[in-house]
């Protein structure tokens, strides 16, 4: 499997940057995993959108789902099969013709093409899952999206090959903010937690986007343009 990170920042971009936005690939199954702002465009620097075969979406908070429609303008101008699956977990504005939303909720599991996918509630500010992608072979991704964190994460992310998770929080200095989001190094004790073999921070914040993690931490930032093999 192949994640390609697209965005990466939120709640807002730094410039010249994206909003949360991954393409999973594995052989001739295409997922955009997530659609914040540059996502489409940079989608089609790796495939046209004939290839895609679904979009998850984590959360409809617009630096996650913002270019949804451009997405749905383009499939209604007969670039992309429709209707596309458009997985969330809220899906009353994804009620169009265009697209074929399913809703996710905690437990559920679906199949796209080579891939199985299983959503997770998490918690956030307003409904979101958390997924986690399996391939033929058993390697897996593990999404967290935005969420506080909590120890359910760790069965959730149990093994995972990758581990992609949101560190927007430099500290703990914000009660506020860490009700919605993790710290850099709370990712980094999910993943030493989740025996994860790999682990990659994002949802860089706009206005902050890379701070130093504990010493000897076991994991990077994501980077976007960057493609990662597992
Ligand atoms: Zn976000
Ligand atoms: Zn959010």
């Amino acid at each position: 499997m192949k994640l390609t990170a697209l965005g990466v920042y939120g709640p807002f971009p730094v410039a010249g940057g994206g909003c949360s936005s991954y393409l999973v690939e594995d052989g001739d199954t295409h997922i955009l995993l997530d659609c914040g702002s540059g996502a489409l465009s940079r989608m089609l620097r790796y495939i046209p959108l004939s290839k895609l075969d679904a979009v998850v979406l984590s959360h409809m908070h617009a630096d996650h789902a913002g270019e949804i429609d451009l997405v749905r303008y383009a499939l209604e101008f007969g670039q992309g099969n429709t209707p596309m699956p458009v997985f969330s977990p809220e899906t009353a504005s994804l009620k169009r013709e265009a697209f074929a939303p399913v809703l996710t909720e905690d437990g559920m599991t679906a199949t796209v093409g080579s891939l199985q996918l299983r959503f997770f509630a998490v918690r956030h500010a307003a409904p979101t899952t958390g997924v986690r992608i399996t391939d033929q072979r058993g390697h897996a991704l593990f999404y967290t999206s935005d969420t506080a964190y909590f120890e359910g994460l760790i069965d959730m992310a149990r093994n995972a090959d990758l581990l992609l998770a949101d560190a927007c929080l430099a500290d703990e200095s914000n009660p506020k903010a860490l009700r919605n989001h993790m710290t850099g190094a709370q990712v980094i004790a999910l993943g030493k937690a989740a025996n994860c073999k790999r682990t990659l921070l994002t949802h860089r914040f706009g206005a902050n986007p890379v701070y130093p993690l504990p010493d000897g931490a076991d994991g990077v930032f994501a980077e976007e343009g960057v493609t990662y093999e597992f």
